[in-house]
């Protein structure tokens, strides 16, 4: 048997060691908290996932909350106006052709880091350091690193053409909350934009407590919104953060929240990171070479609400490559052509994450257009499944403004709002 080592039991840490331990290789998994420390710890994202993620944790058989998630139907666009007017700009809802799902990270992590172990994997709780990797490293065939965003991300090289970025451009707040409206439209992950200033995202979720709503901020720091209290702060402040921004800068969001209180006592997360791409390889000392995987080595801002499906990709990738790749060593020309894979997805992602954080003039007009035009607003909503045809229509100024021409032209229609 192949002896694998996981560092790392997130999202893609342990849907690769589950996946692999299914294929009769020998795994280790390494995390400093066990399934307890999980559940009763913070929440860690919104963790959206939309129909690709969800039919692979099917697959897999990891799926043990369909018929308690409540599902997400479609994506809701906002434009808040600048003068703080009660009625938003912009307002629709795309359908999604498949139902998405939020699960409490809490819950899943907890609950397949108990499918491994019964499966037989074995489970070390350890926080992994350099050395350690350098070390234990050796006594394994292959050393998968999916540690997230942490510390330990920093052993693979930053790719400087593929970061832009030195500083977080969000600061995130978000809360898991009960005592919230639906939206009217039913399921619907909610998303609000205020021109310039960041955004406001909604939707309902499955946590500790049962199904509930999640609400986060991402403002751009330094702007309006960037008011929520961060480190230190109590849940219910940074609750009342929340609330505070929405009445004056999503009123629509703040009569569905007024009565909101956090789920539970870890219900609620503050904090921000500057996206990063990064080498998929890292070469330790003695030779060593482990492999990065999701966002220890791409981690976009969450504003795309695609991370943890990419997580989900990014292990699905891996395992293929490793079943493939028969008894062939793993050096580095293997994890190079893993990652490679990955990134021909990934880097849809990192495109359209850099669009959505900066709000280009062509992006309102798509909104304006998708207002009145449905199958631009189901469009949009499907590209969070398959974010890889957003490069036709939405990505850059002139394609955008092709597809605005094209739609006036089938429609006949001269009144679309196109300047
Ligand atoms: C506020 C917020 C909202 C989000 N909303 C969404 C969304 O709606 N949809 C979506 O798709 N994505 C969303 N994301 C992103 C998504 O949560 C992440 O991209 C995804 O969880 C990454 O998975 P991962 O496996 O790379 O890492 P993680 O899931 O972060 O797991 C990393 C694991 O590594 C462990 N670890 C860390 N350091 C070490 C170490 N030294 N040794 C051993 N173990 C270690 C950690 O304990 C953790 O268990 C959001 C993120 C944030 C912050």
């Amino acid at each position: 048997m192949r002896r694998i080592l996981v560092v790392g039991a997130g999202q893609s840490g342990l849907q690769l060691a589950i996946g692999l331990l299914a294929e009769d290789y020998d795994v280790t998994l390494v995390d400093p908290r066990g399934p307890e420390e999980i559940e009763t710890g913070r929440v860690m994202s919104t963790q959206c996932l939309f129909g690709p993620a969800l039919r692979r944790e099917r697959r897999h058989g990891l799926s043990f909350w369909d018929d308690r998630a409540p599902a997400i139907t479609g994506v809701g666009v906002r434009v808040a106006r600048p003068d703080g007017d009660p009625e938003p700009e912009v307002d629709w809802v795309g359908r999604l052709e498949e139902s998405a799902q939020s699960v409490d990270q809490r819950l899943k992590l907890a609950a397949w880091l108990r499918v491994f172990v019964q499966g037989g994997g074995r489970f070390l709780r350890h926080r992994v350091s350099v050395e350690d990797l350098a070390t234990v490293g050796r006594d394994y065939e292959l050393v998968v690193v999916a540690a997230g965003r942490g510390e330990l991300a920093r052993i693979f090289p930053r790719d400087e053409r593929r970061s832009p970025f030195r500083a977080p451009q969000r600061s995130l707040s978000l809360a898991y909350v009960t005592g919230a409206e639906a939206h009217p439209a039913g399921g619907v992950l909610s998303r609000t934009a205020v021109p310039g200033a960041g955004e406001v995202f909604s939707l309902p979720t499955l946590s500790l407590v049962g199904p509930c709503q999640a609400v986060m901020v991402e403002a751009v720091p330094g702007g309006p919104l960037d008011r929520i209290p961060g480190a230190g702060a109590s849940g219910e402040e940074i609750l009342a953060g929340i609330l505070d921004v929405l009445r004056h800068h999503a009123p629509w969001e703040y009569e569905r929240f007024a009565e909101a209180r956090p789920a539970d006592s870890g219900a609620t997360l503050s904090g921000g990171y500057a996206p990063t791409v990064r080498e998929p390889v890292a070469h330790l000392r003695g030779g060593n070479v482990v492999l990065g995987m999701a966002d220890s080595v791409v981690a976009n801002d969450p504003i795309t609400a695609q991370g943890a499906n990419m997580a989900s990709l990014c292990a699905e990738v891996y395992r293929r490559a490793i079943v493939d790749h028969g008894r062939r060593p793993f050096d580095e020309t293997f994890m190079r052509s893993a990652f490679a894979a990955y990134w021909h997805h990934a880097r849809q992602v990192t495109a359209w994450s850099r669009v959505m954080l900066s709000g280009p003039p062509h992006v309102w007009e798509l909104y304006r257009l998708a207002e009145r035009h449905r199958p631009t607003a189901d469009r949009f909503a499907d590209s969070f499944s398959d974010p890889g045809g957003l490069i036709d229509w939405f990505l850059h100024p002139e394609r955008a403004m092709e597809y605005v021409d094209s739609v006036r032209c089938a429609t006949g229609s001269s009144h679309l709002p196109i300047s």
